[in-house]
């Protein structure tokens, strides 16, 4: 173990936790400017940011950094400033009638320092996402980036040391080592998004400390297209939500079961609309790029794979970039040994399993863990509430993709092996919150009735 760097990553912490120990409930007025001098510097540095992202990637859409990394970073903040007050506030909890007149209330308090550890798929999103709902509730906050977006770990460690004190809010940069003394500090949170293998070390990390955890892993998330889908509105949406961010998302629709009679025109649409989209792939400004060899190398192995099983690979273009720029693929009588239905795919490829029944897609969906997304396509509302009753997933969303994950006002999170707790907006707030019971008794307490010398009026009760 490297004793300087555990003894800076001790340091940061207990700067900031006696930062924290000065000032335990931090005033509205203070998370209002600390969420406000987010919200700039996210809107100062967007481009930049964009910029950074760009060169991580090789290639990453100017337009997909703007909305994913920087937008929602902005709106999550805005929406945090317009609901903070009402957030803050003690909740009246009612208190039950031989309790009376004593009074139940929920005090909502930081927990102290929170630490966020972050993956590189939406780098600044996903580091700044939660920090915005643990400043919010009056925490600290310490984030370790992920080093395989170094550019943009770099400039978010220069621009939050610009706007924020570093016992404020900090960034410590590093690889996988960084992240496992991180994640061994005795946090008051651990807020980890990343891989279900890696959520499985830091869980353990963090119960050596009792430190609770948020996980927000991966996994396979599957999309059902129901008999009584719209075919072309929905080929037009799986291309959108497989291909944004070519892919490399937490929500990406990992593989589809079809039905058998519409394989084959949902594939010809599928290929369609992603042609419409990406006229090309090759030098194609929207389109982004794999973010390293290691993981364009890891997706080629997966299309070879599928493909020496006896796969059909069918690709969306004929083009041959040579900038990480990897051409979707369709795959098609894909073996469930294969490898690419094993893992997380996290890239453009795009397995299509067909089913007979619906029971037979329900069975392959429960073969697997539960998933962090579940899409279900189709009009007709009684198969989609039963597939909603026979299934978990962490979340849905109904004939589209991706977007459940932009509602403030739902909770987002995993279950089973794609993750446990949950954030955004109001359940963001309360993920780094301790909301602690306080029941104030009453001067003349119905209580007395319970003390000793126990006699005749406890037999009554
Ligand atoms: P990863 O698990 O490899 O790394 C995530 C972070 O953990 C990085 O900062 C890394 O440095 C750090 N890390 C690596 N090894 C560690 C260890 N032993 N101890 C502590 N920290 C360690 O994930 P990734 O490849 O960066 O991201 C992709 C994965 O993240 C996918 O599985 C994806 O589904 C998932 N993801 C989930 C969400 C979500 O919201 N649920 C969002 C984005 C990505």
């Amino acid at each position: 173990m490297d004793i300087a760097l555990q003894e800076r990553l001790q340091l940061a912490l207990t700067a900031q936790r006696r930062a924290f120990e000065a000032e335990r409930m931090p005033s509205y007025a203070v998370r209002r400017d600390r969420l406000e001098r987010l919200l700039k510097m996210t809107r100062q540095h967007g481009e930049a940011l964009a910029a950074a992202m760009a060169r991580d990637f090789g290639h990453r859409a100017r337009q997909e950094s703007l909305l994913a990394d920087v937008f929602t970073v902005e709106s999550g903040a805005k929406h945090a400033l317009h609901r903070l007050r009402r957030w803050m506030k003690p909740r009246r909890v009612e208190t039950p009638l031989h309790f009376l007149p004593a009074r139940n209330v929920l005090m909502r308090q930081p927990l102290g320092v929170v630490g966020v550890v972050a993956p590189w798929n939406y780098p600044y999103y996903l580091a700044m996402a939660p920090a915005v709902a643990a400043l919010a509730a009056g925490n600290r906050v310490l984030i370790k980036p992920s080093e395989l977006t170094p550019e943009t770990s770099a400039l978010m460690a220069r621009i939050v040391a610009e706007h924020f004190a570093p016992e404020e809010m900090h960034v410590i940069t590093g690889d996988a080592e960084v992240g496992k003394a991180f994640t061994q500090l005795p946090f008051d949170h651990l807020f980890f998004t990343g891989s279900t293998p890696v959520g499985r070390i830091v869980a353990q990390a963090a119960a050596k400390n009792l430190t609770p955890v948020t996980l927000e892993l991966g996994g396979k998330s599957p999309a059902l297209v129901d008999r009584s889908a719209d075919l072309g509105l929905t080929a037009s949406r799986l291309a959108f939500g497989k291909l944004f961010n070519a892919g490399q998302t937490c929500v990406a629709p990992d593989y589809l079961l079809v039905p058998r009679e519409l394989m084959e025109p949902l594939t010809q649409r599928l290929l369609a609309e992603m042609r419409r989209m990406y006229p090309t792939i090759a030098g194609n400004a929207d389109y982004t790029s794999i973010v390293s060899p290691r993981h364009f190398a890891r997706l080629q192995g997966l299309i070879d794979d599928a493909a020496q099983r006896g796969a059909r690979v069918l690709r969306s273009h004929v083009d041959q970039p040579d900038d990480r720029r990897l051409v979707p693929a369709l795959l098609l009588d894909v073996p469930p040994d294969a490898t690419v239905m094993q893992e997380e795919i996290f890239g453009p490829l795009l397995p299509i399993v067909p089913y007979d029944q619906v029971d037979d897609a329900l069975a392959h969906i429960h073969r697997g863990d539960r998933p962090l997304a579940l899409y279900w396509f189709g009009q007709d509302g009684a198969a989609r509430d039963r597939v909603m009753a026979q299934t978990h997933a962490g979340g849905v969303t109904v004939n589209d993709c991706l977007w459940h994950l932009g509602q403030e006002e739902q909770p987002f999170g995993g279950v089973g092996a794609s993750g446990m707790g949950a954030y955004h907006g109001e359940w963001g707030f309360r993920t780094f919150s301790k909301e602690k019971p306080l029941f104030i008794q009453s001067r003349f307490a119905g209580t007395k009735l319970f003390q000793p010398p126990y006699g005749a009026t406890f037999e009554r009760l």
